[in-house]
């Protein structure tokens, strides 16, 4: 049996650095699904076969329920020996505007991605976890989530959505041994924040910089570990100190 770990959003950026840190600190078998991107998707496997670790692919695009469904149905059906310990829902998109500007579409994708995602991805794992009586969900929400952000009405809502759940689904799930938590990032360098003016948004951050993400993934591991078993329905701001 091995004990196995799914990341959506795994092939690059926040999502690649937890497949990687997750493989290293648990020896955990990591599923690593992308939308489309599958080069990228493939050099996330190599570096975590590198470090010793297993991983293999699972394409899907979150917001499409039917094909998240069967992709997720069809692979704990062919691994019957094989557990999903661990869920991480960081697949996520922006598509930033000032409301008055924000079209229906650019508002409804955001929303679809990054919500009904969550939604689509964790519905397909939880039964197997309450089956097992074990599991562990982290959400990849946002300090957009927890303030707001200008410009950011659809990510922002997207995000506190995801809040919502993650606090709602840990009071359904406890006591089932599965806990259910968030973090919330801040500026994290990634190719999400590589167009954003650096230099100006570093001076509202007390620690002058943007983050990395081995700063997001060490929390998630915690999150993951046995020392945080009693831990669950919270959001941990990851800012740099942003209030
Ligand atoms: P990123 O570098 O743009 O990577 C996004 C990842 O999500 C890629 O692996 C991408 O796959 C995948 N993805 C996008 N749409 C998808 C879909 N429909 N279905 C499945 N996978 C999809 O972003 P990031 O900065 O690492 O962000 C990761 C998460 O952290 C997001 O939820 C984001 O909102 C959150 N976050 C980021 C920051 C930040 O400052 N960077 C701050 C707070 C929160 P492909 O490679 O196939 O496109």
């Amino acid at each position: 049996m091995r004990d196995c770990c799914l990341i959506t959003g795994a092939s690059r950026g926040i999502g690649k650095t937890i497949a990687i840190t997750l493989a290293q600190d648990y020896g955990l078998h990591i599923l690593i699904n992308y939308a489309s991107n599958e080069a990228a998707a493939l050099e996330t496997v190599a570096e975590i076969e590198a470090n010793g670790g297993t991983a293999e692919l699972l394409q899907f695009k979150v917001q499409d329920y039917e094909e998240t469904t069967t992709a997720i149905d069809s692979w704990i059906k062919s691994h019957p020996e094989d557990q999903i310990k661990v869920l991480v829902n960081n697949a996520g998109v922006t598509k930033d505007n000032l409301l008055v500007f924000m079209e229906k579409d650019d508002f409804n994708n955001v929303i679809d991605i990054n919500l009904r995602g969550t939604y689509n991805v964790t519905k397909a794992v939880i039964n197997h976890m309450v089956r097992k009586r074990y599991g562990r969900i982290v959400n990849v929400a946002s300090l957009a989530g927890v303030k707001g952000v200008p410009g950011q009405t659809n990510y922002s809502a997207s995000k506190g959505g995801m809040i919502a759940f993650t606090k709602s689904l840990a009071q359904e799930v406890a006591k089932r041994k599965i806990t259910v938590n968030a973090v919330a990032p801040g500026f994290i360098s990634t190719d999400m924040t590589k167009d954003l003016p650096e230099d100006e948004l570093k001076k509202l951050i007390p620690m002058n910089r943007f983050g990395t993400p081995e700063e997001v993934a060490g929390t998630v591991s915690f999150l993951v570990s046995e020392k945080a078993a009693y831990i669950t329905g919270e959001v941990i701001n990851i800012n740099g100190g942003i209030s």
